[in-house]
């Protein structure tokens, strides 16, 4: 008889690291997209944009995986994901950058100061928004963060 395991995510509606595939210290280093869609549903935007090819998925039922090495870090992804699963995350040597979807208004300006949010909505901490992207409907947003929040925080709150 199969027994049906329930995932804590599937109770709690909150991703942890461990429900994830993630990158090595050199490859955010480098700067990579790190994919937080888990369910499997027909969708597949994420795979058709990249232009190094570095999303693949059996078919369009499957769930992302992502090759890390060929990942640019371009941040195509992020804007295009209607899911908003996508995150880019880029270690430096006295920070992190945290590229972000954020489908709010007002529109952040860079120099902004915003409110750091990890995945349960707690905030985690102050950061100033870098960069701003509209070119998709999704407007697409870099923070500059502690580096030990790069993998925690996945919202922002406009100050
Ligand atoms: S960040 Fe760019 S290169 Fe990396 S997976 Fe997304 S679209 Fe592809
Ligand atoms: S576009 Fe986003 S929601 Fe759709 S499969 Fe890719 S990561 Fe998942």
């Amino acid at each position: 008889m199969e027994v049906l395991t329930i995932k804590q995510y599937e109770k709690t509606g909150i991703l942890s690291l461990k429900d994830l595939t993630l990158p090595n210290d050199e490859q955010l280093k480098k700067g990579v997209a790190i994919i937080e869609c888990v369910q499997e549903i027909p969708c597949d935007p994420c795979v058709a944009v990249c232009p190094v090819n570095a999303i693949s998925m059996k078919d369009i039922n499957d769930i992302p995986k992502i090759d890390f090495n060929k990942c640019t870090g371009c941040k195509r992804c992020v804007g295009i994901c209607p899911g908003l699963a996508i995150f880019v995350i880029k270690i430096r040597d006295d920070n992190a950058l945290v590229t972000l979807p954020y489908e709010f208004l007002p529109i952040p300006k860079v120099g902004d100061n915003i409110t750091a949010l990890d995945r349960a909505g707690k905030p985690r901490g102050n950061a100033k928004i870098v960069k701003v992207n509209r070119s998709n409907k999704t407007t697409v947003v870099t923070i500059e963060i502690e580096k030990d929040l790069a993998m925690e925080v996945r919202s922002i709150l406009l100050d």
